[in-house]
């Protein structure tokens, strides 16, 4: 009786304990990934990414002679039970996930399945703390970062497994569809073309990042992660958003950064752990992903029209404003987003264009290569001041003096910014390669006028902010 191994955003073989248990149960491992409808509604740029993810970790798997078996279905249960009786499969293990629609469709899986005689196990391994295991001294969950990261730093992160040396083969293996089939660049119009080349795709790939940044960059983490025109961050936060690599990989390399002496090293552990506060912050309040954390400012009078001009501009990457637009440009060409250039076209969008969060969160969610639900919910949050812990509401970040800080000699903006200059970088004339031709864009017209003066759009804010009735 064969185990169902399924895959869902833990693309690894290494430091797998679903994959472990399977491999050390004795028992045949069928590997698979469901095309189901939480696959289906994916946004365009996480949904393509996640297709190069699992034909990645497919060509991983026959090079261990064993497979991956892709299925599409209305319903995940439905595919499994398909499954089970196909293959005579006695059990069914997969790595945990932590958004209310996961929680929800795996747990209605899990009941019925046993029901029905099946062993069906689910493991950590997405992160390093189970978000129900941390608590407050009072029992209760943590709405502030600084307590959260005291609580956690001391509780130790288990050591990551090697990758199983092989794994079992079943005697037939079970039809599975052609990921190409599944089109999941249907949506992507620029996918092949144009954001491939910035993809870090795959275990051995995010493994080899990892080494690299840890053995070069991280001693300088501290000071060049706030640099967006500078190589500084680990780039990791795709591989993450899928498993491609565990957070406990992650922690273990950094934590031996720290003991080598290197500087930057506990700064990155600390960015490691917002991650895990996002996750905590959705598993205990999941509203978090879709209306204000602080209800009260679901009463603020936001912008709501997602296709003005103004939030056209901002999606666009032609406000007028450098700092957000080589932010926007970089989005759309690299379905990548610096962490500080996040922060300013987040706070430009929801104070300058006074526009409802949840338009630049559901923007992110269709173009970032990295998308992931809680950190995404909770950066948007952050920013416009409705979340646990943000930034206040009139703390309006300057992009002018944000450039004059954090890229002094230009070099983001002069990378994807090409109107008005002689000799333009080529990613910023990749971006007008790769847009629409909707959307009328020329590298030669003048660079536009800024849709908001900044002093304007910053005084509008604070007036609103003055006057809310809460
Ligand atoms: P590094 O600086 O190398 O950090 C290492 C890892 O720590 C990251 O890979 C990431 O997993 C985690 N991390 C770092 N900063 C944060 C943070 N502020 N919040 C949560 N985790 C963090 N991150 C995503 O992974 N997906 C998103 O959809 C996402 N949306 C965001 C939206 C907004 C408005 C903001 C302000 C931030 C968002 N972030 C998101 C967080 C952050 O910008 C990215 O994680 C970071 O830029 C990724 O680059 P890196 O891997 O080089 O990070």
């Amino acid at each position: 009786t064969p185990i169902l191994m399924w895959f869902r955003r833990d693309l690894r073989l290494s430091d797998h304990a679903a994959l472990t248990a399977a491999c050390a149960s004795g028992r045949p491992v069928i590997p698979l990934f469901i095309h189901d409808p939480l696959v289906a509604e994916l946004g365009a740029a996480p949904k393509w990414r996640l297709g190069l993810g699992v034909g990645a970790l497919a060509d991983r798997l026959a090079k261990m002679e064993s497979r991956l078996i892709l299925r599409r279905g209305a319903d995940a249960l439905t595919v499994l039970q398909e499954l089970i009786t196909q293959t005579g499969a006695g059990g069914v293990y997969w790595s945990r996930l932590y958004d209310p629609a996961s929680v929800a469709r795996d747990k209605d899986i899990k009941e019925t399945l046993k029901e029905q005689g099946l062993e069906v196990r689910s493991f950590g391994g997405h992160l390093m703390f189970e978000p129900w295991t941390v608590e407050t001294k009072t029992g209760g969950y943590y709405k502030v970062y600084t307590p959260f990261w005291n609580a956690v730093k001391e509780l130790g992160v288990d050591t990551p497994r090697a990758a199983p040396k092989q794994i079992p083969a079943p005697e037939v293996w079970p039809d599975s569809d052609e990921l190409d089939q599944w089109e999941m660049d249907a949506a992507m119009n620029r996918g092949a073309d144009v954001v491939r080349p910035f993809v870090q795709l795959g275990e051995l790939a995010a493994q080899d990042r990892l080494a690299r940044f840890t053995a070069d960059k991280i001693a300088s983490y501290k000071d060049n992660r706030n640099l967006p025109g500078v190589d500084g961050t680990s780039n990791l936060s795709e591989n993450l958003s899928l498993g491609e690599i565990s957070p406990h990989q992650c922690w273990q390399a950094g934590e031996r950064a720290m003991q080598e002496g290197k500087q930057g090293a506990e700064t990155f552990l600390k960015e490691l752990v917002w991650r895990e506060f996002a996750y905590h912050l959705m598993h205990h309040t999941p509203h978090l992903l879709k209306s204000s954390w602080r209800k009260e400012w679901d009463a603020f009078p936001w912008k709501t029209d997602g296709e003005s001009a103004e939030v056209m501009a901002w999606k666009q990457g032609r406000t007028g404003v450098p700092f957000v637009d080589a932010a926007m440009r970089e989005l759309y060409v690299t379905g990548r987003m610096h962490n500080r250039a996040r922060m300013i076209v987040a706070s430009y969008l929801t104070k300058h264009l006074m526009t409802d969060w949840r338009i630049g969160m559901a923007w992110f969610e269709d173009t970032l290569i990295d998308w992931d639900p809680a950190s995404n919910a909770m950066g948007w949050q952050w920013t416009a001041g409705s979340g646990p812990d943000a930034s206040p509401f009139f703390r309006v970040f300057n992009p002018e003096t944000q450039l004059d800080k954090f890229d002094p000699e230009r070099a983001y903006t002069s990378r994807w910014i090409a109107e008005d200059r002689g000799k333009p970088h080529k990613d910023a004339l990749a971006y007008f390669d790769a847009v629409p031709r909707s959307w009328s864009l020329s590298a030669d017209a003048d660079y536009p006028d800024p849709v908001v003066p900044l002093a304007e759009g910053r005084a509008r804010a604070l007036d609103a902010y003055e006057n809310r009735e809460f």
